[in-house]
Order: C-alpha cells, then structure tokens, then sequence
C-alpha cells in the first residue's frame, strides 16, 4: 500500500517481475522520468521536465496535488507553476487547464510525451520549497506533477544542481549509486520525500540498527557529536515503544534561520526549522531535541498507524479526521515523554512541561468552545487559519490532545498497577492496523485499543473529553501518581483589560480581546490604538492600570480607523490561571509504583 518504504521497494520489484512474466500487458509499462534544473536558482526557480513513455490513451490529465500530507491546509501549490508546455516528436501538444490544479492533455496516438514547467519556490517552511543560490530545498507535492489515476507508477528523479552544489539529502534512494538521481516507487512515496540540495553539512549516525542522516542547512552553532548521543537515545526509546524500526535509512532534513522552528513529519524522512544560534543556549537545545523527538516520533504515529482518512491520500481535496488529536496529541505528549525516559531531562523539566500545557489550555477560552474532535475536523479552516479570534473560539489538539494522552497513560498504568502504560496501546494499534490489517483505525478501533489495556469502558472519557466540554479532571489522574495541580494565581486579586497589546513605532495597538473579559465586555476592539486612560496618554502598557482595582469604571479613549473613541470600561478580575504540578504530601506506595512508571524513574 501506500505507507511502506525500503522495504516495499524489494516488493515492488519482485511484483513487476511477476507481472512481466504473468501478463502481457503489464501496468507498470507507463515510465515517468523527471529531470529538475535550476538555471534561475537566484531568481527562485526550479525548472522540471517530465518524460512519460508507454502511454497508450487518448486523453491525459496530469495532476499538482494541493496540500501536502501532515499540513492539514489546501495550498494550491500549482499556483507557483508557469511555462507549462508538453510536446510529443517535437510537436507540441495542446495542454489546456480544466481546473485549478489540473492539465488536460490530447495523447491521441501518441506513446511518449515531454511535459515542461516551471515552479517560482519561495516561501520559506518545512512545508513549501524554497530556492535561492545557496540552496534549494523541494517540497515534492509543490513541484512534481504527476498522471491522473496512476499513483502506483514509479519514477525516477534527476537533479542537476546548481552551480557550487555538491550534495543531495533525501530519503529516496540513489539509482545505481549516482546521488543526483534518485528513484520512487510510487508518487505516494514521493510526495512524502522531500528533497534537499546545496552545499549543507551532513552527518550520520547509527541508531536501532538504522542508518539516520543528519542535513544541516544555513550554518549553526550545533555541536555535532553531542546531537549523535541525543538524537540516537531519542531513535533507541521511541523503537523500544514500537518494538520496530521500519526504516533502513532515515534522513533528518534541518532548515537553520536566524529564528525559525517548526516541523514536517515524513514516512523516511523530516524536515525541521531550527534557530541556528539556538544550539547552545540549554532550553533551546532541549527545544530542539523535543522537535527532533515529536517529528521522529510521526514515522509510526501518523505515517503508519494512523487515523483511516489519512491514507491513501485525495490528493485533490481536504482529507477529514477527528483523530488528530491522536495524530498530533499523541506525538506531541510523547515528544517530552520520550526525553524524559531516554533520560535526557530531569523529572522536573518534565513536570514543568505538563505545568506549561496545562496552563497553555486552561487560560484558552476556546476550550470551553470547541470538542477535540471538531478541532481536528476543523484543522483545515481554523487551526490551519488562525485570525485574531481564534484563542476565544477553538482549542489546539495539540496541547489538548497531549494532555488527553497524559490523563490515558495514567488511567492505564494505575489500573493495570504499573504493568501497562499507553505504550503498550500504541504497539498494539501499529501492530494490529499497521502491520497487520495495513490500513488506518477507525476513531471506535482506536477507543477499543485504549480500552483494552486501561481495563474499562471509555464512553464517558470520549462523550466528556473528546466530544464534549467537560474540564479535565487533572487532580483525578495526576492523582494516581501522587501529584496534583494548585493554582498560584488564586488569591490575586489584580484588575485588567482583557486585551493583548502590541507596540508598532511607539504606538500600542490592541490585537486581540479575551473573550469575557473587561475589554470584551465593553467594547475594545482589535485594531483599536489605546491611547488614553482616564484622559492621561499611555506611555508603558505595563504601568497603565496602577493604582487600579477590580471595579473601577474607567475611561478609554483610543483611535479606531483614525477616529477618536471614548469608551467606559469597568475593570474585571485578571482571571489568568498559574497553575504548577506538585506533589502530594503522603505518596502511598501504589501511587509511588504509579509515578515511577510514567516518568521512568524505574533505575533511579
Ligand atoms: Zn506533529
């Protein structure tokens, strides 16, 4: 199917062995080779010719996808293409659009085609290609167009760098050992490839019998023998969790800006964004070793065992699931999870971890808005496209998603008493729908996997937390392995606005208004620039309420579209929430077999 690598290329080839031998018209005789250049490379262009042959059809569409897997948001990569032409004998061929990402081609009595485009790559993410002289980095469903209704059809990929470029990084393998030309099983595979080249500093490291490449692009004051020590105990803890490694060869793909971040997961592959001065500064690095962790962590969750809607892949449309909550959720409480057992940060770092999400989803007034499941259905228009109201009307499944893993893991270690964790649940789910059924889960497969192990029925748990509204009940889990949380912000008793504020060249600009708060309550708009409280001008956002208290009705003046405003405003209580994970007092010993299990504590 869809998902496999290495291991399938072997299969391929063995079944189109088969295939030849068995039939006389064989479906792999369609063969597609495309030869990308980059005579612009300074002007941000990648120019890619595609050769088909063995076709034997009158009509042709040949395809762009518009999104790419793992970003859940319609791009419409075939905007950046331009130039397109197809020629056949050296006659070119009609090749109108019929819709946005689709070209129509009359193949009538023609077996070979020449197919030429150029794609304009600049916009920088781990998401999107970006060219430029130093470097060009393909983002593969932005650049490669592929055949209509042939996915399974292989290619091959030459790359002719540009001038000064030396290395090529991606997980496709080499054919015949030249590392400019690569070869792809199917277009599945491709687009789940990305492909690196310039001049960047490679590095490699063996790791649970896999061989892990390590591409550093744009420089970075990382220490490389110390990244092989982390990133090799991340590969050995995140296997142990599986029991497999389905990779033989796995390259990280590492983009360093002057500030950058973010992170692509891929079936053999990654590709991060990372502060190049970053490296040395303690958080920063623990930072990036929790994205290598998360984004490692997706070669199982998601890539294989994932949600049923997320492949085989509709290339064409959104693809729906209400499981990214697993997807994401799952992965990101595993991304600190894992850093912790493979010892690579103390229990409290991790506390503080939890501490942070928990307060990240607490103090979101979309979280008493938007069920986990519709965030993840939604991901496509709302997540995917924030707006300045988005922290008052949905919920990151992210942060919510991780902190349902936590309560989950509890739930399941405390009543099987410390033999189960939520590792033993996502085995079984690989095993069972990845391995063996080769399919995705269904959102009631995942629920039955989870109930297997935590030993009781999960409705409530789902109709409370996924589905519905209710509060996490952290006390209850964290309570099983003698924590709990307090709130340092209870006793305070400080007035405020409501409103998040900016400065742009010394002005104050409100951009976003809490949902129930004083500002919201009264009338603050976004947009607006604050400029006067109680008629004195505002010179520091910080000091403007002193002398205040919860009650006060002030006066507000600020500038809306140019235009003055004076707004009366009661001030309301700052209900921010600080919540800190303690420990309990008494720690009895069923709760210290509980804690020693999820925070691998075990040889301490
Ligand atoms: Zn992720």
């Amino acid at each position: 199917m869809v998902m496999k690598t290495i291991k399938l290329t072997a299969l391929f080839f063995i079944l189109l062995l088969f295939m030849n031998i068995t039939t006389t018209e064989a479906a792999g005789a369609v063969k597609i080779a495309y030869t990308v250049t980059f005579p612009e490379a300074q002007a941000h262009y990648a120019d890619v010719e595609m050769n088909i042959s063995g076709l034997a059809q009158n009509t042709l569409d040949l395809k762009m996808p518009v999104w790419t897997p793992g970003s859940y948001l319609v791009r419409e990569f075939a905007k950046n293409v331009e130039s397109f032409s197809v020629s056949a004998n050296g006659k070119d061929i009609r090749s109108p659009k019929i819709n946005k990402n689709t070209w129509r081609i009359n193949a009538a009595g023609v077996s070979a085609i020449t197919v030429k485009y150029r794609v304009y790559c600049f916009e920088i993410s781990v998401r999107t290609s970006f060219v430029d002289a130093s470097h060009g980095f393909l983002s593969t469903t932005g650049i490669f167009i592929y055949p209509d209704k042939m996915l399974n059809t292989p290619s091959t990929i030459k790359i002719v760098p540009y001038k000064g470029w030396t290395t090529v990084s991606t997980s496709l393998e080499a054919v015949n050992g030249d590392t400019f030309t690569r070869y792809s099983p199917n277009f599945d595979i491709l687009f789940d490839s990305p492909v690196e080249v310039g001049t960047q500093d490679v590095f490699g490291f063996e790791a649970a019998g896999v061989k892990y490449e390590v591409c550093m692009v744009g420089g970075g004051n990382y220490d490389k023998e110390m990244l092989k020590i982390d990133m090799a105990k991340i590969v050995e803890q995140e296997t142990k969790i599986f029991g497999e490694n389905p990779n033989k060869h796995y390259v990280f793909i590492v983009h360093n800006y002057q500030r950058g971040g973010g992170g692509l997961e891929h079936l053999s592959s990654t590709t991060l964004g990372a502060s190049r001065d970053n490296y040395t500064n303690p958080a920063g690095y623990r930072g990036f070793l929790g994205l290598v962790a998360h984004e490692h962590f997706h070669l199982w969750n998601v890539k294989r065992l994932r949600p049923i809607a997320l492949g085989p892949f509709d290339y064409d449309n959104e693809n729906y699931t209400t499981d990214l909550w697993i997807a994401e959720g799952f992965t990101a409480y595993y991304q600190n999870l894992v850093l912790r057992h493979a010892q690579i940060t103390s229990p409290e770092i991790y506390l503080t971890a939890i501490t942070n999400e928990i307060n990240t989803i607490e103090n979101q007034p979309g979280a008493k808005i938007q069920p986990l499941a519709e965030a993840s259905f939604d991901a496509w228009i709302k997540s995917y496209r924030p707006n300045e109201n988005s922290a008052n009307t949905g919920i990151s499944y992210y942060d919510k998603g991780a902190m349902v893993a936590m309560l989950l893991d509890l739930e399941i270690i405390n009543d099987s008493k410390g033999k189960y964790s939520l590792d033993n649940v996502m085995k079984y789910m690989y095993d069972t729908y990845y391995k063996q059924k080769n399919r995705g889960y269904t959102d009631e497969e995942f629920k039955q996997g989870l109930e297997k192990f935590a030993g009781k029925n999960l409705d409530d748990f789902y109709k409370n937390y996924i589905y519905g509204l209710t509060p996490l009940d952290y006390n209850k889990y964290l309570g099983y392995a003698g924590y709990k949380i307090v709130d340092e912000a209870a006793g305070s008793n400080e007035p405020s606005l409501g409103v998040i504020t900016a400065e742009n060249a010394g002005k104050k600009y409100v951009i976003g208004v809490q949902r129930g708060g004083a500002g919201w309550v009264d009338g603050i708009n976004v947009n607006d620039e604050l400029t006067a409280v109680d008629g004195a001008p505002i010179t520091d956002m910080g000091s403007v309420l002193d002398g205040k208290k919860v009650g006060d009705k002030i006066s507000v003046t600020v500038l809306r579209d140019g235009l003055p405003l004076t707004l009366p405003v009661t001030l309301l209580r700052n209900n921010r929430l600080r919540y800190k994970v303690e420990s309990l007092p008494n720690v009895s010993p069923q709760q210290m077999v509980v804690r020693k299990k999820w925070m691998g504590l075990l040889g301490e």
